[in-house]
């Protein structure tokens, strides 16, 4: 979890890895899920979100949640309670975003993220921020698996946005833009 411009940055995808890596039974039970690219179900994410969020404390950034319209539902009953919430969708062209997916690199020592195309790291195989040499690719960013979660993305991803624009609260940005640019975008929602 991080902590930027008063809001607690929450990425599910972080959460399940931090299970797999402790090797609880919940990382053993969605190992194989993720590496392949399917979807966790939906209560398991659910409480994994909630044991490691207090919402009456802090605000959130949720980052891959809710992944599909149920979720969306349970988020709302469940999590939101008429707390003030956008859901901001970031578009690309997926060729492009494939590209990024199957170079990122992450550093297992302090979770910085490199790219080898665009953000490579300035000594081969070494982390700028910690000197780690732990430079990793993750298990589901090889080309199969990467372009199986475009394919959920596209199968579960309608119906969640149409919910989220019925509502007015569906803010669109251009992911393609460099970093500094999204980041702006971002906090322009935010303010
Ligand atoms: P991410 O780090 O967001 O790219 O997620 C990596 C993988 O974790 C996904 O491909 C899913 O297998 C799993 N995952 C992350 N978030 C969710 C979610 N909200 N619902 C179901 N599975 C998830």
């Amino acid at each position: 979890m991080v902590q930027n411009e008063g809001y607690s940055h929450v990425s599910t995808g972080d959460l399940l890895r931090k299970e797999i890596t402790e090797e609880s039974e919940l990382g053993k039970r969605v190992k194989d899920i993720m590496e392949k690219g399917d979807l966790v179900d939906d209560h398991t994410v659910l409480q994994l979100l909630t044991k490691n969020c207090n919402l009456q404390e802090n605000s959130y950034i949720f980052d891959g949640f809710p992944r599909n319209f149920e979720q969306a539902k349970l988020l709302e009953e469940n999590v939101l309670n008429g707390s003030k919430t956008y859901a901001i969708y970031f578009h690309i062209d997926l060729e492009v975003l494939i590209t990024r997916l199957i170079n990122r690199r992450t550093c297992k020592d302090c979770g910085a993220i490199f790219n080898l195309l665009t953000k490579p790291p300035l000594k081969n195989g070494t982390c700028d921020i910690c000197g780690g040499v732990n430079l990793d690719q993750r298990k589901d960013d090889n080309e199969e698996s990467v372009r199986n979660r475009l394919d959920v993305f596209k199968s579960t991803m309608c119906p969640m946005l149409e919910l989220y624009e019925g509502m007015g609260i569906l803010k669109k940005v251009d992911a393609s833009a460099n970093p500094g640019e999204v980041t702006k975008e971002i906090n322009s929602i935010l303010e």
